[in-house]
């Protein structure tokens, strides 16, 4: 399983890991309906240093189970220096680098090194206010050691009262031209909330976008993290049967 251009594939599951009856229920649900990765945070960057932080290591091996038994890929973010060894010593087979750290060179680098010819796909973030040049340079850091590059849209920050972000898709298409990388859109971040996820999701796969992240939990408004824009299992199975009927790229 890989994200490429000329491709489309989807990355759902919840915000955070917070139990291994969670993770397994999404798993098989996302994958019966479609999906082709698993993501889960497992080191969440929180705005409060006093709220959850993330079930950590101890996550890693609940994502392990669920592909065990579903054959779904595994994804998550990588946070700090310590984080990339952990992830691959389990063989998630993707790796993302979350908006706030999108220009840290010295992790991106890192992740780049620690991923080198493994296989390992690393998904950038777009900063919360990147511009194109940023953001292109931002995955270069990486590709100097793994080329396994793929642009992650999520939103950037505006105006917006109602919306948590303002969805970019201009500077991801044009970010998909000049670069040549393979670029996603995660609509659950952009929108913050969930009565948006489907109108974004279609048009992200109509403008030949490579593929959608999206947050999916099982019992969504009891997230620990991200509640309000979190679909449910069978919320997603309607989703992809949206999607089904849209060609990428028209
Ligand atoms: C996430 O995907 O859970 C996340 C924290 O996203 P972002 O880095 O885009 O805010
Ligand atoms: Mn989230």
């Amino acid at each position: 399983m890989r994200i490429e251009a000329n491709n489309w594939r989807v990355i759902a599951g919840p915000c955070a890991a917070e139990n291994p009856e969670q993770i397994l229920e999404t798993a098989k649900s996302i994958k019966k309906a479609g999906a082709d990765v698993l993501r889960a945070g497992l080191w969440k960057p929180r705005t409060r240093a006093t709220a959850w932080q993330g079930a950590g290591k101890e996550g890693l091996a609940w994502m392990q189970e669920a592909r065990k038994q579903t054959g779904i890929a595994l994804t998550t973010e990588v946070k700090d220096m310590e984080s990339p060894e952990a992830v691959l010593k389990a063989e998630f087979e993707i790796v993302w680098i979350g908006s706030r750290n999108g220009m840290s060179y010295p992790l991106l680098e890192e992740t780049g090194r620690q991923t080198a010819g493994m296989g390992t796909q690393v998904i950038l973030k777009r900063t919360m206010a990147g511009d194109l040049d940023e953001w292109v340079g931002a995955a270069e850091y990486i590709a100097k050691h793994n080329p396994e590059v793929v642009l992650c849209e999520r939103g950037i920050k505006g105006f917006p009262r109602d919306t948590r972000n303002v969805l970019d898709l201009q500077i991801a298409k044009l970010a998909q031209i000049t670069s040549g990388l393979p670029v996603i859109i995660d609509v659950s971040h952009a929108a913050g909330r969930r009565d948006l996820i489907m109108p974004m999701a279609m048009a992200s796969k109509a403008a030949g976008f490579n593929g959608l992240m999206v947050e999916v939990h099982p019992n969504p408004v009891m997230a620990k993290s991200d509640a309000k824009q979190q679909i449910s299992l069978t919320d997603f199975e309607l989703l992809m049967g949206r999607l089904a009927l849209i060609p990428n790229g028209l």
